[in-house]
């Protein structure tokens, strides 16, 4: 309901007072717990506060700052960050170069007019033309996920004239509607159905199944712009495909003339050990979709990274697709500093050592409670558990938090639970982690199995 603007003015003086502070009272504590979960009630959505239970409750665990790889509470708490934003904390919580660095752009020009010509997406342009492999090149910046992966979708319609797209069986790829159109779990997309004309799914991993969709394609005239995969699937429960899979794609892509487009907004950036996750197999997208951690872990920041082919059609009118904040001053230098980190801080390399420790400790789980933690797999610190049902898996994530350990499920995959800390996670709380996983199975399991 409307307000006076004066009141309105004091309710921003209040606002603007609260982000300035490093500390609270009790009592102001109190009031500003009651004001947020009031907030929430009314005007984000009632939904969270049931959904995330922990945040519902009178104790409500509230997130105030953030250090490396851990966050602290309202209350003070310290909780070991093992979600890692889905990640987007591959750098941790405000990296000192990062913020560094975008303080500095902050204190020039944030945004630019988006008019004329702006250095600092033009040095990341050619950082991610240099640190990508094969011929990618050409970048456009956006700042979701999901808009890296529409401007991908438009791309490859541009190159091919085509307008038919093939995703896989448990891809997730954002929820606008034309990304939504190739995320896969119909509890997403049945509400916004038909979506985008002439999608197909297929099932991931089986390079015969896509070969017969494609050859199928051809022979009704309907032959796609482009494959999109996850080169592992985050939302679908870390699904890690069979190596011969991705080399797969590329060779029908080169024999069809589609669009090979990576969605690496969740596992690239060094997550799995690889600066970006095709690395593993060794072959080149035509068009690369980063997001996530490509921000620094900072700002909102995405990325679509196109070959020549793919994107010379954007040549002729630039503006032909076009966003006004996206790539602007600050997130770029956030994602040019982010690049700084994960290469001279050899990033990859620690995800794969501290990865290691967690795969040996939850071999050990699984075997201690191998009915309830029926599997695990990951590359890197991109890793799922995977429990014997859905509601079991959440006690165990529950027992966690209130060990001041966060984990999340995936939204495609309720069995599994993820693991994805930031890279740079220090072996003393991987170790602490993995003793926490084990207390709260232990609950768990006692209570079910015996
Ligand atoms: C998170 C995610 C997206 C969407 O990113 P948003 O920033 O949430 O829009 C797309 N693809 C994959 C693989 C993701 O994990």
């Amino acid at each position: 309901m409307r307000k006076s603007f004066d009141e309105v003015l004091k309710y921003t003086e209040y606002a603007i007072k609260t982000i300035s502070q490093k500390s609270m009272t009790e009592d102001e504590k109190e009031f500003f717990i009651n004001e947020t979960r009031h907030n929430f009630d009314n005007h984000i959505n009632p939904g969270f506060l049931e959904y995330r239970k922990s945040a519902g409750s009178d104790d409500m665990a509230m997130e105030w700052m953030a250090n490396g790889d851990t966050f602290v509470d309202l209350h003070g708490n310290t909780y070991i960050d093992c979600l890692g934003g889905f990640g987007a904390f591959n750098c941790g919580h405000r990296h000192p170069k990062v913020i560094e660095t975008v303080t500095n752009q902050l204190a020039k020009q944030p945004l630019s007019s988006a008019e004329l010509i702006d250095a600092n997406r033009s040095l990341l342009a050619r950082i991610l033309a240099d640190v990508t492999p094969g011929d990618l090149q050409y970048t456009f910046f956006t700042s979701s996920g999901t808009e890296a992966v529409e401007c991908g979708l438009k791309m490859a319609t541009l190159a091919t004239g085509r307008h038919y797209y093939v995703a896989f069986k448990g891809d997730f790829h954002g929820k606008t509607m034309g990304s939504l159109s190739l995320t896969s779990k119909e509890h997403f997309r049945g509400p916004f159905l038909p979506l985008l004309q002439g999608v197909r799914h297929a099932p991931f991993g089986d390079l015969d199944f896509l070969k017969k969709l494609i050859d199928c394609m051809e022979f009704t005239g309907e032959l796609p712009a482009a494959i999109i995969y996850e080169p592992i699937q985050g939302e679908g429960g870390v699904q890690i495909p069979p190596d011969d899979f991705i080399p797969g794609i590329r060779e029908i892509c080169d024999k069809y003339d589609i669009m090979m487009i990576a969605d690496e907004v969740q596992a690239g950036m060094g997550r799995t050990g690889y600066l970006f996750a095709t690395d593993y197999s060794k072959v080149t997208p035509d068009i690369l979709c980063l997001g996530k951690s490509i921000s620094g872990s900072v700002v909102p920041l995405s990325a679509c990274v196109c070959t020549e082919r793919a994107f010379r059609g954007m040549f002729p009118d630039p503006l032909l697709h076009s966003t006004t904040t996206g790539g602007n001053p600050l997130a770029t230098a956030a994602g040019i500093a982010a690049f700084h980190v994960i290469l001279s801080e050899d990033l990859c390399g620690k995800a794969k050592k501290s990865g290691a420790i967690f795969m040996e400790g939850l071999e050990k789980l699984h075997q201690k409670y191998p009915k309830l933690l029926t599997a695990y797999r990951g590359r890197g610190l991109m890793i799922a558990m995977e429990f014997c049902d859905g509601d079991l898996g959440y006690e165990v994530v529950f027992e966690a938090f209130n060990r001041k350990l966060l984990l999340s499920g995936s939204l495609i995959n309720a069995k599994t639970i993820r693991i994805e800390p930031p890279l740079n996670i220090t072996e003393e709380h991987v170790r602490k982690a993995l003793e926490i996983l084990d207390e709260s199975m232990e609950i768990v399991y006692n209570k079910h199995f015996k």
